[in-house]
C-alpha cells in the first residue's frame, strides 16, 4: 500500500524550512528576527539564516529556486502561512475557488495600497466583499480607524467558517481572519500567499505548491512549526551553536524552530513519513484550503511507550479474579500504533487515527424528500388549492435555474434541489396536474416532504470521532460528506509463537507422541478477525535460547505465546521472562486457564497462553481481544452478552469464574457434553461460551444463564 503514497519527487535534495511574518516590507527599520531560514543540502542541515524582509527573504528564495533548478535537484520549501482561507472565502473574494486567484488577488492588494496604507486597510476594503462586517479584523493602529474594520472580533457572515479542515486538526491554531494582536495569522496569511503568487508566476513550470499542484521539480508545502515545538525546545536545550541576541546573548527562538523542523523533515524523508504526508491532503484541501505538511503527527501518534511495570501485580496477590485482571490491562495498555492515511473505500475495519469532520453538510443543500410538485407554503391554505405550473421542472443532479415566484408550483423530483421560492413539496400522489396547472387540497404542511440542509450531519460537525473501528456503514457516512481518505492507525502486528517439544506442523510426523499445532493457526486467524496484521513466528522447542531468539527477532508489537507458561519445570514461557525479571505470572481465577505469563520484553507485551488449546481460546478471546484493540488505538471492547435459558444442568465451586462451550438450542443454551479441556471439538461444535460467575453456582434447566456468542468476539 505505500507504494500509493510516493511523491514521485522524493526524496528532495534540497530541504528549506522558512518562519515567515506578517512584518511588512514597506517600515523603515527592518524588524529583528523578521524571517529566518534553514536549509538541508545533500546531508548538510546549514546554519539557520536571516533574512531581513519579505524581499529580501523573496529574493533569496528566487535564487534558491534558480540554483536549484539549474543543477538539476529537487527541493520541498516549507512556508509557515496558510496557503489559502476556509471554505468558500476565496471563492467570495474572487469568485472562483482557485487558490492561486486568491494569492493574486493579495499580492495585487498589497501593491496596490496607497501612500500610509497598510495590509489592515486591505483587510477592510476585502471585508467589504462579505456580507455583514467581514471577517477580518484587528486594527494594528493604535491612532486611526479604519473604516470596515473592527478592533473586536465582530460575528462571521453566515456560512463562512473561522478554520480551515486542517486546522481542526490542529489544536491551538489562529484564525487566518485576526490581522493582528498576540499569535494572530492574518498579516501573515496575506504577505505569505502574496509571495505565493509572485513565485509560482517567477516559476510556473519548475515549481508547484502543495497540495494543490502536481508536483515539480521545486515543491512549496505549508508547515507549522508549533506542531513540532517539542523539536525547537529540545534544540535550545541542547545546542550552543544556534544564534543569539540581546544583552543576555539569548538564542534565537525562530531560528532553532526552522533549524528543528529541517531536521525533522529530513528524518520524515528518511523513515517514509515524508511521502505519506505529501500524500495526505484530503480533496477539499487539494481543492482551496491547503493542508499543513505533517499534521498527521499531532494526532496522537506517537504513544508513550508501555512502561515496563505494566503487568506487575499487587505484593501477595495470589488469585486474581477476572475482572481485576481486566481492569489492569485496560488501565495500563495504551496504542503503539502510529498513523497512515487509506483511501475511504479501503478503511474498512480500520481504527480512526483523529476525530473526522463532516467537509460538506448532507444534505449539502434543501432537496425534496418525494416526487410532487414545489411551492412556496405562505402563498397556499386550506380547502382546494390550484397553483399555474411553471415550464420546466427539477430533478435530482439537475436543478431548476429560475426562481418559483409566491402562488406558482414546479414539478420536482426525489432528491432535486429546492429551487429559489420553493420551501414545501405536495406528493404527486395527492395531485391532480392539467397541462399548466396542478390541483391538491390544502393545508400543506410548512416544509412538508423535503430535507433540510445538513439536517443528518452539519459541514464541520464531529462524523466520527478518533478510534472508532470503521464498519461498512460508517463509509456511506463519511463518503456522503466528501471524505475520500482517513487518517487510520497503522495495524497493530500481532506475533504468534507455539512452543513445545511435542508439538509438530499439522499432518507432518504421524508419531503419537507428537501433537499437531492448532493454537497457532487458531491465533493467527483471531489476530486477523480483529483487524490487526498477524505475524506467524513459528515454533520452538522447549528450549530458552531458541526461545528467547524467537521473540527478541519477532517483528511484532505485541507476541501471543501458547503452551509452556505455568510454573513446571517445562514450561519455558514463564522461566525465560522470570529468569529477565520481565514477567508478571498472573494466577487468574479461572476455568479453563488459569496461568496466563505476562511480561514485558524491551517495550513488547507477552501474553504467555496456556498450551491446552480449548484454555487458549478462552483466554485469547477473554483477555488478548480488549488488550490487542487498546493497543491497536480501538475502544475496550465488552464481549456481546445475552441472558437465555439454560438448556443443561451444572454445579460449581466459587473461587474462579468458568467458561463452558455452549451454543443456542431450541431450549436455550446447550453445554458441551464433556469439559475435558483437551476437547477441542467442543470448540469447534460451540457457538460461544456461558460465562458463570466467581461464586458458587448451580444452575438447573431453564435457569437464566450469560451466554457471550462467538460473533460478538468479533469472531462472525
Ligand atoms: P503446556 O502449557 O506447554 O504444558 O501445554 C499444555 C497442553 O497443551 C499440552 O498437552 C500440550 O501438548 C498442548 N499444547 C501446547 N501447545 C499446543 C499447540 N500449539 N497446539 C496444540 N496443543 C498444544
Ligand atoms: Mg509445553
Amino acid at each position: 500500500m505505500s507504494a500509493d503514497f510516493r511523491n514521485e519527487n522524493q526524496p528532495f535534495d534540497t530541504i528549506v524550512m522558512v518562519d515567515w511574518s506578517g512584518v511588512p516590507d514597506r517600515g523603515p527599520v527592518p524588524k529583528p528576527n523578521a524571517i529566518w531560514a534553514a536549509a538541508l543540502r545533500g546531508d548538510r542541515v546549514e546554519a539557520p539564516r536571516y533574512l531581513r524582509s519579505i524581499a529580501v527573504a523573496e529574493a533569496w528564495l528566487i535564487d534558491l529556486v534558480h540554483a536549484e533548478t539549474l543543477a538539476g535537484r529537487r527541493a520541498m520549501i516549507g512556508l509557515d502561512v496558510p496557503f489559502g482561507y476556509p471554505g468558500e472565502a476565496g471563492r467570495t473574494l474572487t469568485g472562483s475557488g482557485d487558490p492561486r486567484a486568491l494569492w493574486s488577488l493579495l499580492a495585487e492588494g498589497l501593491a496596490a495600497l496607497g501612500p500610509g496604507e497598510t495590509r489592515f486597510d486591505l483587510a477592510a476594503r476585502l471585508n467589504a466583499r462579505f456580507a455583514g462586517d467581514g471577517p477580518f479584523w484587528f486594527n494594528g493602529h493604535p491612532e486611526r480607524e479604519i473604516a470596515g474594520l473592527s478592533r473586536t472580533k465582530p460575528p462571521l457572515p453566515p456560512g463562512l467558517s473561522d478554520r480551515r479542515l486542517v486546522e481542526r486538526l490542529a489544536r491551538g491554531s489562529f484564525s487566518c481572519w485576526q490581522m493582528g494582536g498576540n499569535g494572530a495569522v492574518g498579516s501573515q496569511a496575506m504577505t505569505g500567499m502574496a509571495t505565493l503568487h509572485r513565485l509560482s508566476q517567477t516559476f510556473p513550470d519548475e515549481l508547484s505548491v502543495w497540495p494543490f499542484d502536481p508536483p515539480r521539480a521545486v515543491q512549496l508545502v505549508e508547515i507549522w512549526p508549533s506542531l513540532f515545538a517539542d523539536r525547537a525546545a529540545r534544540l535550545l536545550e541542547e545546542r550552543d551553536d544556534l544564534p543569539r541576541h540581546g544583552r543576555d546573548r539569548a538564542p534565537i527562538k525562530d531560528a532553532a524552530q526552522v533549524l528543528a523542523m529541517v531536521e525533522l523533515m529530513k528524518e520524515a524523508q528518511e523513515d517514509g513519513r515524508l511521502g505519506r504526508w505529501l500524500d495526505a491532503p484530503p480533496e477539499e484541501a487539494r481543492r482551496s484550503e491547503g493542508w499543513i505538511l505533517g499534521v498527521e503527527r499531532a494526532t496522537p501518534l506517537a504513544p508513550p511507550p508501555l512502561s515496563d511495570d505494566c503487568f506487575a501485580l499487587p505484593p501477595g496477590v495470589a488469585w486474581t479474579p477476572v475482572d481485576v485482571a481486566l481492569g489492569l490491562l485496560r488501565e495500563r495498555l495504551g496504542p503503539v500504533t502510529g498513523t497512515e492515511v487509506v483511501p475511504l473505500d479501503r478503511s474498512d475495519g480500520r481504527i480512526l487515527a483523529s476525530d473526522v469532520a463532516a467537509p460538506r453538510a448532507n444534505p449539502p443543500g434543501a432537496n425534496a424528500a418525494v416526487d410532487g410538485y414545489g411551492f412556496a407554503h405562505a402563498a397556499t391554505g386550506a380547502g382546494p388549492q390550484t397553483l399555474p405550473l411553471l415550464a420546466g421542472r427539477a430533478a435530482a443532479g439537475v436543478p431548476f435555474g429560475g426562481a418559483v415566484p409566491p402562488g406558482a408550483a414546479l414539478r420536482i423530483l426525489t432528491g432535486a434541489l429546492l429551487p429559489a421560492g420553493v420551501d414545501t413539496v405536495v406528493l404527486e400522489e395527492d395531485t391532480r396536474s392539467d397541462d399548466g396547472w396542478v390541483a391538491f387540497n390544502g393545508p400543506v404542511r410548512a416544509g412538508a416532504n423535503t430535507r433540510r440542509a445538513g439536517e443528518d450531519i452539519g459541514a464541520g460537525a464531529l462524523a466520527l470521532p478518533r478510534g472508532h473501528a470503521m464498519r461498512p456503514p460508517d463509509l456511506a457516512l463519511l463518503a456522503a460528506t466528501g471524505v475520500d481518505r482517513v487518517a487510520v492507525r497503522r495495524r497493530l502486528r500481532v506475533g504468534v509463537l507455539s512452543t513445545g517439544d511435542e508439538i509438530v506442523a499439522p499432518g507432518s510426523d504421524p508419531d503419537p507422541s507428537r501433537t499437531y499445532d492448532s493454537n497457532r493457526p487458531m491465533l493467527l486467524a483471531l489476530a486477523r478477525r480483529w483487524g490487526h496484521e498477524a505475524v506467524d513466528l513459528g515454533h520452538v522447542p522447549d528450549d530458552r535460547q531458541r526461545l528467547r531468539a524467537a521473540l527478541d527477532g519477532a517483528q511484532a508489537e505485541v507476541i501471543l505465546t501458547s503452551g509452556g507458561a505455568s510454573a513446571g519445570e517445562e514450561d519455558h514461557v514463564s522461566a525465560l521472562m522470570r529468569d529477565e525479571g520481565t514477567l508478571a505470572s498472573w494466577r487468574i481465577a479461572l476455568k479453563p486457564g488459569r496461568p496466563l505469563a505476562l511480561g514485558m520484553r524491551r517495550g513488547v507485551p507477552v501474553f504467555g497462553l496456556p498450551g491446552n488449546p480449548v484454555a487458549s481460546l478462552v483466554c485469547a478471546l477473554v483477555f488478548a481481544r480488549p488488550a490487542l484493540s487498546l493497543m491497536a488505538g480501538g475502544p475496550w471492547p465488552e464481549p456481546l452478552a445475552m441472558t437465555v435459558p439454560a438448556a443443561f444442568e451444572k454445579r460449581k465451586k466459587p473461587g474462579r469464574r468458568e467458561y463452558l462451550r455452549a451454543r443456542l438450542g431450541p431450549d436455550g443454551a446447550e453445554a458441551f457434553r464433556s469439559e475435558g479441556s483437551g476437547r477441542i471439538s467442543g470448540l469447534s461444535w460451540a457457538g460461544g461460551l456461558v460465562e458463570l460467575a466467581d461464586g458458587a453456582v448451580h444452575v438447573r434447566p431453564g435457569d437464566p444463564v450469560r451466554f457471550l456468542p462467538y460473533a460478538g468476539f468479533g469472531l462472525g
